[in-house]
């Protein structure tokens, strides 16, 4: 009851009072406005309180003994000191930069203290009027004529105090007239009373006029922010755009007599996030990305430039190579951590660093620039997720990767010099063949056989690797076919092949072709891939399963190894990397590492296979940790074909033939 009571009325009272507020002028609605009435006041006022004291004066000497001392230089000097406080106040107003909060309290106070003002030099002057003769009462008249109309013309910028002082002067000024019934006054009373409305009207125009310019000019200022912001920054993350990022370079390198570090640093994953979860996600992955780039890079000076879709550069002036690798360090660190999409659904990505440094490496925006650039690619290529500083060697790696990426387009285009090999995987207690890893092998032409280890990345990142993908599983598949064992043939993915929804249609399309049982295939993926877009890869590999095909977990152990991984995807087969197996022998944290593997193996049903063994003790060893299957040189290489194998052996005898 009371609460609707208060509602019906506070709430409408608490309305029409910021209605009058505004209208006054005085609410923060628009502080920008407060300041500049302030400021324009601040220019008018004092001059009022000029013309207030010798209006006053005037009319002191006019009463001087005729009326008592109290009424005339007593009330005026207290009158007057009150003024020359104001006064003082308002000429120090000019001098400073006032706040908005500050503005509209100095004006609130203005606009009530014009009112007690008004109402002080007025009654103050009707009450010498008794005292004067023709004269006198003449005098009177002009001062309240001159107060009044001074100073409404001098307090235009102030809405509340310009009514104000109307409201309250005219009322008593007429009505004392009208009371005192001196009807000559009473007409001119009226008169002065008229024109001082009408000039309450230009009064009101002219501030009109005022705030409108005011607002116009908040607005054009806003715009040419605006119109600087989309110039010089970037739209989505707010971080300088290229040029101006280019531009704050020269200027830094100028201001710190060319000594800086330039950090160019691009995310790894991002465009399958991009691609897969679509562009809103990707703008909301670059917001919290740009954003922890600013928390890591909080210092004063520094400059963070978002330079492509997913590349952004970092300035830090006076730097040199150890601060930047820290900074570097931390962002890596940093920018892998999840990012949150939305309730249930979450994305990794990660970061590579390439880093510059002036005078050393360079002195000017464009040779730093393509030197950092140079060690993000060198970075980048040593497996993402590191930073690499800029050696004059890289030009040359650069180059190489760059030639080798054309060659193997054009290996690919005539499917000249690309084999597959195959590595038997070993059953430890029947010895029997079960799978075949399928390895791809390119000879080049002039370089001889190259390892993926070196072409593989080429090939991910130039986005050849889904033909390169589709080469080996048709090979691999046409070649399972003809294997009088009937072991299994598995074939190694790459995490830039999966999340995109197009690995299991491709492999029931190589199926179909090569009339391979899916039962005979297994897609060999490493745990990188389980990083990005989990849920995309995840279905990618639900669809191969349910097809009948193995999905196997290759190289666990490294990089980012977590049971976690076990547990998002029920895996057919657990590869324990060559790391972990190389050392089961000498070393008991990688002896027990294959234990735990091989017992997790066991308990959820998934076979286990050690990877690399290349001795007997090793061998041994995996077998009592309790390995399922083994792979490595000791009991075979990766070999081709029976149909490639005359070709290659032809091309290693010319090799050797050039070599001797
Ligand atoms: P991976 O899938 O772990 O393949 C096993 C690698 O270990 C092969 O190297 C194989 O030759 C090597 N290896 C096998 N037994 C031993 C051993 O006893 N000792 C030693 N030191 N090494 C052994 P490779 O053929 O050089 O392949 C390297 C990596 O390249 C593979 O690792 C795989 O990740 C990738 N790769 C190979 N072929 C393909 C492919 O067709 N597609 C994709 N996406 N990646 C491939
Ligand atoms: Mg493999
Ligand atoms: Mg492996």
């Amino acid at each position: 009851m009371i609460k609707s009571i208060l509602a019906r009325f506070v709430i409408p009272s608490k309305l029409i009072l910021n209605r009058l507020k505004s209208r006054l002028d005085l609410s923060l609605e628009n502080p920008e406005l407060l300041v500049a009435q302030c400021a324009a006041l601040s220019r008018m006022i004092p001059i009022l309180y000029l013309l207030l004291l010798a209006d006053a004066w005037m009319l002191v000497f006019a009463f001087a003994g005729r009326a008592p001392a109290y009424l005339t230089t007593h009330i005026a000097l207290l009158l007057s000191a009150l003024c020359i406080v104001r006064f003082v106040m308002w000429l120090r107003m000019q001098r400073v930069q006032i706040t908005a909060e500050r503005a509209r309290r100095e004006l609130k106070r203005t606009a009530v203290l014009t009112i007690i003002l008004s109402i002080s030099f007025i009654s103050w002057a009707l009450a010498l009027f008794p005292y004067g003769d023709a004269a006198g009462h003449a005098s009177v008249f002009v001062f309240i004529t001159i107060a009044m109309i001074g100073s409404m013309i001098f307090l235009w910028p102030l809405r509340a105090a310009a009514i104000g002082e109307t409201i309250c002067s005219v009322p008593i000024f007429m009505g004392y007239f009208v009371v005192n019934g001196h009807p000559s006054f009473i007409a001119l009373t009226l008169n002065v009373s008229v024109v001082a409305l009408a000039l309450l009207v230009v009064v009101m125009a002219q501030n009109r006029q005022f705030v409108h310019l005011v607002t116009a000019q908040i607005k054009a200022r806003d715009r040419e922010a605006r119109i600087h912001q989309l110039a010089h920054y970037d739209t989505l993350t707010g971080l300088a755009n290229r040029n101006t990022f280019r531009e704050k370079m020269a200027a830094s390198l100028d201001d710190s007599d060319g000594h800086l570090a330039l950090l160019f640093l691009d995310l790894d994953g991002f465009k399958i996030v991009n691609d897969t979860k679509g562009h809103h996600f990707g703008d909301l992955v670059l917001k919290q990305v740009a954003h922890r780039m600013r928390q890591v890079c909080n210092e004063p000076g520094i400059v963070i430039g978002r330079v492509g879709g997913d590349e952004f550069t970092i300035l830090l002036p006076k730097r040199g190579v150890d601060e930047a690798s820290a900074v570097a360090l931390r962002l890596i660190d940093t920018l892998a951590e999840t990012y949150r999409l939305d309730d249930d659904r979450w994305v990794r990505i990660g970061a590579s660093v390439g880093i510059a440094v002036a005078p050393l490496q360079g002195k000017d925006v464009e040779t730093l620039l393509t030197c950092a650039d140079l060690a993000l690619y060198t970075a980048k290529a040593a497996g993402k997720g590191v930073f690499k500083v800029f050696e004059p060697q890289m030009e040359t790696c650069v180059q190489e990767r760059i030639r080798i990426e054309a060659e193997l387009r054009d290996a690919l285009d005539a499917e000249d010099g690309l084999f597959v090999f195959y590595q038997d995987i070993v059953d430890v207690r029947t010895g029997e063949i079960t799978t075949r890893e399928a390895l791809v092998r390119w000879h080049h032409p002039k370089r001889g056989w190259i390892s993926p280890g070196e072409f593989i990345s080429v090939a991910e990142e130039s986005g050849l690797i889904d033909r390169l993908g589709l080469f080996v599983l048709s090979r691999a598949c046409r070649h399972a076919t003809e294997w009088r064992d009937g072991a299994r043939v598995a074939v190694n993915v790459s995490a830039a092949q999966l999340g995109k929804g197009t690995l299991a249609s491709d492999v029931l399309a190589t199926l179909v072709d090569t009339g391979l049982s899916p039962r005979r295939l297994e897609i060999e993926v490493t745990e990188t891939v389980l990083l990005n877009n989990e849920q995309d890869t995840l279905d990618d590999l639900r669809q191969l399963q349910a097809m009948g095909v193995r999905v196997a977990l290759d190289d666990f152990g490294t990089g980012y190894s977590s049971l976690s991984h076990l547990r998002a995807f029920t895996f057919d087969k657990i590869k324990i990397d060559r790391s972990f197996v190389r050392h089961a022998v000498d070393r008991p944290d990688c002896a027990a590492i294959v234990r735990v593997v091989a017992a997790l193996g066991e308990r959820l049903g998934i076979a286990t296979v050690a990877e690399g063994v290349e001795t007997q003790a090793q061998l041994d060893r995996v077998r009592r940790e309790g390995c399922h299957e083994i792979q490595g040189y000791l009991f075979s290489r990766p070999m081709p074909s029976e149909h490639d194998a005359p070709i290659v052996a032809a091309l290693n005898a010319s090799t050797r033939r050039r070599a001797a």
